[in-house]
């Protein structure tokens, strides 16, 4: 008699990340994927390599610049780059057609960038364009070598799989609605025939059809919006760490794989720097309760990490830490500010139209000064803007600077309404000498961020991991 659990049909939809594809890659992934065949519908997202996403960027706006004599050794790069990826997981014998493919691919490309060029306009469509073309490459390219390797693999754009977005260019958002209709009208027949759909993550297209990108890192976001489309029973991340982790490992040698995250402490790690998911990758799945799974290629039976809707609260208070490095802080004094209404309006108001995103604020009580942290890259701008707009016309007194600080965050759900836990933080900062610029909480009070030195940064993520123990199980 048949004792065994008998299992129903799951739908996972698998997203592998650049370090995931680069090199022989695909022999893995198609490793991974065999294991879940027969019984299992998958559905498959891929990354750009790692870094060629970068490169088209800067070939865009070299191309812009007027400069056709670079265009060729960057496109060279490219196609090597894929058809190494070709022989070193399906053999030499099979290089030779895959040239085809990919110099038709190449073709595309060239005739973009000399647009460009003649023009010397790179408008965002265009730069969207180029950018998603490492994409299509890892999808067109490595379904060519998964079919080599015996899956039936279909390689299909963002565009072509269904994801249909606004069109905000380098930033779009998915829509829902448009992507369920159109992703489920070409992704369920093949399914159904049981092919395996390899989609080029990070891009979309407009209702009319324009080609998008997610904002960098948002292949993450492709495979989640495709498994609430698909009402897939789970996604899985793979990437090259185990999972999400307490700290960076490369910062903290003791970091251990955090076993389970709720959604709302994951995408507040992915708001704050902890690069291990796409800030808007958890909202498609918030409301199915799909489980993401985060998981490494190169130790797939190694720890890994869930994220669901189910928030473990009391054993660990605190669950992990992030860094944000490259940001300055901005303090601005003036007596003239106490009491005086609207100014912190005014002065937010200032730093907005310089296209600057304020990461964090703080102010005094007693109104004297307000500070803030933007990216360091932007500082300049910033101090400009205020000092013609604020301090010249006699509204400010001092407009001060630290331009390397790092912030660190603190995150774990349980934070929120725990007394002390402040207190053991910057308890254990202090006792390593490291000086606080800047504290805030974040209003979830899940996260406490506080700004330190860049040089104390490291220093100050270990002092709060041992003083959380959390490299103890
Ligand atoms: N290739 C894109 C990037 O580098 C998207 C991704 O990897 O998720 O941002
Ligand atoms: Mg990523």
């Amino acid at each position: 008699m048949y004792t065994g659990i008998l299992m129903g049909t799951m739908r996972i939809v698998m997203k592998f990340g650049g370090t995931s594809v680069a090199g022989d890659g695909f022999r893995r992934i198609h490793d991974i994927i065999s294991r879940q065949l027969p019984e299992n519908d998958v559905v498959v997202v891929v990354s750009a390599v790692k870094g060629i996403t970068d490169g088209l960027i800067d070939l865009a706006h070299k191309a812009k610049g007027g400069d056709g004599d670079h265009v060729n050794e960057p496109l060279d790069k490219l196609e090597e780059t894929y058809l190494k990826l070709v022989e070193m997981s399906a053999g030499r014998d099979h290089v030779n057609e895959a040239y085809g493919l990919i110099s038709k691919l190449r073709r595309d490309l060239e005739r973009i960038l000399y647009g460009i060029i003649y023009l010397g306009e790179l408008t965002p469509r265009s730069l969207d364009y180029m950018a998603s073309y490492g994409e299509v490459m890892s999808a067109k390219v490595g379904s060519l070598i998964l079919r080599k390797l015996g899956l039936e693999a279909i390689g299909l754009t963002g565009k072509e799989a269904g994801i249909v977005t606004d069109d905000n260019f380098g930033d779009a958002r998915i829509l829902m609605n448009a992507t369920r209709y159109n992703s489920r009208r070409v992704l369920e027949p093949l399914l159904s025939e049981g092919r395996i759909p390899v989609i080029a993550g990070y891009m979309g297209a407009t209702q009319e059809g324009v080609v998008t990108t997610l904002g960098r890192g948002g292949s993450d976001y492709t495979a989640t919006a495709l498994g609430a489309a698909l009402d897939a029973d789970q996604v899985w991340i793979w990437s090259d760490v185990d999972g999400i982790m307490t700290a960076d490992p490369k910062m903290v040698p003791n970091a251990r794989t955090i076993p389970e995250l709720s959604y709302r402490e994951a995408a507040e790690l992915a708001v704050l720097g902890a690069r291990v998911l796409h800030p808007r990758a958890l909202e498609p799945v918030w409301d199915s309760g799909i489980p993401i799974y985060v998981r490494n290629t190169f130790n797939p039976g190694g720890p890994y990490t869930i994220v669901h809707e189910k928030e473990e609260i009391g054993k660990k208070i605190v669950k992990a830490t992030s860094l944000i490095r490259e940001v300055s802080v901005v303090t601005v004094y003036g007596p003239s500010m106490v009491g005086a209404s609207g100014m912190a309006a005014r002065l937010f108001k200032i730093v907005a139209d310089t296209g600057t995103n304020v990461m964090m604020i703080s102010q005094s009580i007693s109104e004297s000064n307000i500070s803030f942290v933007v990216k360091r890259s932007l500082v300049d701008r910033v101090y400009a803007a205020i000092e013609k707009e604020l301090m010249l016309k006699g509204f400010l007194r001092t407009v001060e600077v630290d331009e390397d600080v790092a912030v660190v965050s603190v995150v774990g759900a349980g934070m929120k309404g725990t007394p002390g836990v402040s207190a053991k933080i910057f308890g254990a900062v202090a006792e390593r000498g490291i000086n606080v610029v800047m504290v805030a909480q974040g209003s979830s009070e899940m996260n406490i961020s506080f700004v330190v030195k860049g040089e104390d940064a490291e220093e100050a993520v270990r002092a709060v991991h041992d003083a959380f123990k959390l490299g103890e199980p």
